[in-house]
């Protein structure tokens, strides 16, 4: 990534609360016009790296750039961004216009400027029907859109969003997530999104951040952080079920795998990279669960467990039965560090 397409840029940032590392020594460059999602458990420090950016609280350590500034000393209001959080915040005794418009008016634009600013947001967010009514009037769905519409109005090129779909039920957050991305892909907005949930950020993101503990485990496209997991967290963290992992030495000696695996190593296959096959090593079925398409099939090798996606059109596997996988899409780790070996 070339730097000068860096808008963000966090170096060697920490975050001490007393004795604990909310953030420990992170380092990220996030792009311009990249949908940007720090994804990780609760815990990990993913809101306190948020809050930095924004400026509600200031690192411990290290710096933060936004434009190639160091913006250490600025507040909020002067850091050209704009923020949209879970509890969407707005006001109860405002109409949607008036909070959609709040900022602006805070800012002094002129009159005429926010009412076309507002025409165009509120009907890009097909909000203006519902202009006249208060925040109590509203669906979850729709507050959502008006907390939205009021950091859009803002025109500010980088908006943080901290979990915004979380108060919404799951058709309505499948809905929103494909609207959030078509607004900020229309807008080229820089947007630093915070998330547990990571099919919001498979489906989102740009570059997906994976952060545990205050630190980062992998920055990556979603399809490597799926593909090619860099630690043994990202591969147990993304993806539903998770990457399985096999101690090597059960896979000592097959075919398709580097020489040398053994005790030291851990083997990463997905799901759906594993079938059954003529030969192999051999497992025992535990449980078959169907899910329409396909179905999961709960199995035991040695006495590591593992599951395998397998197409609901294939019959179900017996008691016992040999597996092969996908060469090459193997994942191979160092068992004490947790670090990924393979390419
Ligand atoms: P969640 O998804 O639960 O919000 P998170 O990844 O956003 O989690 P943070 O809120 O950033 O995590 O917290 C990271 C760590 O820092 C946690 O251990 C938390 O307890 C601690 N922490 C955060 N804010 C403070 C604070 N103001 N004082 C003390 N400790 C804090």
């Amino acid at each position: 990534m070339q730097t000068s397409q860096a808008q963000i840029q966090i170096e060697h940032v920490s975050r001490l609360f007393g004795q604990t590392a909310a953030l420990d020594d992170v380092s990220v460059s996030l792009s311009k016009g990249d949908f940007s999602v720090l994804l990780g458990p609760s815990g990990c420090g993913k809101s306190t790296l948020l809050r930095l950016i924004a400026g509600l609280d200031r690192q411990t350590g290290g710096a933060i750039r936004i434009g190639g500034e160091d913006v250490g000393d600025r507040p909020p209001s002067m850091r050209d961004l704009s923020m949209v959080f879970q509890s969407y915040a707005l006001f109860p005794h405002l109409s949607v216009a008036e909070n959609i418009l709040f900022g602006l008016k805070v800012r002094k634009v002129s009159k005429a400027e926010r009412l076309a600013r507002l025409d165009l947001v509120a009907a890009m967010m097909g909000l203006t029907p519902l202009l006249a009514r208060k925040p109590s009037e509203l669906s979850g769905g729709q507050q959502q859109r008006v907390a939205l519409a009021r950091a859009v109005i803002s025109e500010r090129p980088i908006c943080l969003m901290d979990e915004p779909l979380s108060n919404l039920d799951a058709k309505l957050r499948a809905d929103m997530r494909v609207e959030l991305r078509a607004i900020q892909q229309k807008l080229g907005l820089t947007v630093v999104y915070v998330t547990h949930d990571q099919i919001e950020a498979m489906t989102m993101a740009d570059k997906i951040i994976v952060m545990n503990a205050g630190r980062i485990e992998q920055v990556g496209t979603p399809e490597e952080v799926y593909a090619r997991p860099a630690t043994i967290f990202t591969a147990g963290f993304i993806g539903t079920p998770p990457m399985n992992l096999f101690p090597g030495r059960l896979f000592a000696g097959q075919d398709g795998l580097p020489q040398g695996v053994g005790d030291a190593q851990l083997i990463g296959l997905r799901p759906e990279d594993i079938h059954i096959a003529e030969s192999g090593p051999e497992a025992d079925t535990r449980g078959i669960e169907y899910l329409g398409a396909d179905r999961l099939v709960s199995a035991r090798l040695g006495d590591t467990d593992f599951i395998m996606r397998a197409p609901a059109s294939a019959p179900p596997p017996p008691a016992r039965f040999a597996f092969g996988w996908a060469q090459g899409r193997e994942s191979i780790f160092d068992a004490a560090t947790g670090a990924r070996l393979t390419q």
